[in-house]
């Protein structure tokens, strides 16, 4: 922390909650694509993304620009879900470009401003069309921390600060996570099959098709074929959250895609609002919108400010450098740099898809490990979160964007730091 940075008014004034404040101890001010500066002006590389929330960078031009002419042109920011011109440009948009090229005939619901809402937002639809109340969900599972996502969700924090108890939700281990692979699909075919299972039918499966703050586990393209054959047999809902995995994270749009796999639901945030504006979105077969006007409500349903946002994003996604770009990083990070990190020590773990990369050291140190690798890159210039059971795994996750020598150079930070601290 810079000597004369000024943190009182936030230790005098900011609740106990706050979190990543305490991991990067600095006063941001600034931040351009994969770049973030302090009011001191130093300057780290971004490989956090605001937690999957800039795909494409920090302040990139194009998005900016729009925002500023929509703002000065006194176009409306605040009109509930009031139709507007915004988000008809949004919806048509998102509809032609994403929905239609990938033949998902999806209707959109705006969902409050955060993630958990969308999941809160799916929770109860499921029930709704599928008049059941159990739902199954994954070990290692993260899916926010309102009640309702926090009863889906595996980690023991995010549990304990429920503050009761939430019941409904089947556990299974997801297919591949630290204590080795698991025949999720046996146990689920168990418990849906066996008359005596001791299970009711629930109405969905809630799943990431990467588990990302659940430590970087990439779920095999054959296991959610036949989780939605298994699904569908059983009249059980599929819903994919790609929240963080989603909007291009993992090499495609959406997360499930390179399995083939059409889920029934979808749950959509991040950085599907462009550069850090809040929107989430719930995806539903058009046969799943048994919704009657107004059953899920809220004042901050799609914002005006997001979809110019969001759709200025798109022009983004589908333009070719961007797409030859993520095509080159994800290469990068998957070949060449991820056998780097592999090459460091053979106790280290390391896991990813597209443009998120794990290095996992509960073997090689442990949390201290992870702990110290993150404070010395931070101290080095580099921004990088810790996710996984018991923080141990390192989450390169930079905006999508990034030139590839920032990536190269923030990972040569990563990889000294392990090398000393492992
Ligand atoms: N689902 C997933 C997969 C997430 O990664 C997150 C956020 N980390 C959420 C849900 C919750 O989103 P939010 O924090 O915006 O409520």
């Amino acid at each position: 922390m810079s000597q004369t940075s000024d943190t009182q008014p936030f230790e005098r004034w900011e609740s106990n909650v706050r979190s990543y404040s305490r991991a990067f101890p600095a006063v941001f001010s600034r931040a351009k694509n994969a770049e973030v500066w302090d009011e001191q002006g130093r300057k780290w590389i971004d490989f956090f993304s605001g937690a999957g929330t800039l795909n494409y960078g920090h302040n990139p031009p194009s998005i900016q620009k729009k925002l500023v002419e929509y703002i000065s042109s006194d176009g409306i920011v605040h009109a509930l879900d009031s139709y507007t011109v915004a988000k008809r440009e949004f919806l048509a948009r998102f509809g032609k470009d994403v929905l239609e090229p990938r033949g998902l005939d999806f209707k959109v619901q705006c969902c409050g401003p955060t993630g958990a809402n969308s999941v809160e937002a799916a929770l109860k639809l499921v029930r709704r069309v599928t008049g059941r109340d159990g739902v199954i969900a994954f070990s290692g599972a993260y899916h926010g921390m309102s009640l309702g996502a926090a009863s889906i969700t595996g980690a023991k924090s995010t549990r304990r600060a429920r503050g009761v108890s939430v019941g409904h939700t089947t556990f299974v281990p997801y297919p591949v996570g630290p204590m080795g692979e698991f025949d999720s699909l046996g146990l689920l075919r168990h418990q849906l099959e066996d008359l005596s299972s001791g299970v009711e039918l629930p109405a969905a499966v809630f799943i990431e098709s990467v588990q990302m703050d659940g430590g970087v586990y990439v779920a095999p393209e054959g296991f959610l074929r036949e989780l939605r054959a298994l699904c569908d047999k059983h009249q059980v809902l599929l819903v994919v959250d790609d929240i963080q995995a989603g909007c291009g994270r993992s090499g495609k749009f959406f997360s499930f895609e390179r399995a083939g796999i059409t889920p029934d639901v979808v749950t959509v945030s991040k950085s599907i609002g462009g550069m850090g504006l809040p929107m989430a979105l719930l995806l539903m077969k058009k046969a799943h919108d048994v919704w009657k006007p107004g059953e899920h409500t809220g004042t901050f349903r799609g914002h005006q400010l997001s979809f110019v946002a969001a759709t200025a994003a798109l022009d983004l996604w589908t333009s070719a450098p961007f797409q030859s770009h993520l095509a080159a990083l994800s290469a990068l990070l998957q070949g060449e740099l991820a056998a780097r990190f592999k090459a460091l020590n053979s106790r280290l773990e390391v896991r990813g898809i597209g443009g998120v990369l794990g290095v996992d050291v509960r073997n090689a140190g442990g949390e201290a490990a992870a702990a110290a690798v993150g404070r010395a890159c931070f101290e080095q210039g580099l921004m990088i979160e810790r996710c996984g059971r018991e923080d141990t795994v390192l989450k390169v996750l930079p905006p999508l964007s990034i030139p590839l020598d920032q990536l190269r150079a923030g990972c040569a930070i990563l990889e000294g730091e392990l090398k000393r601290v492992t």
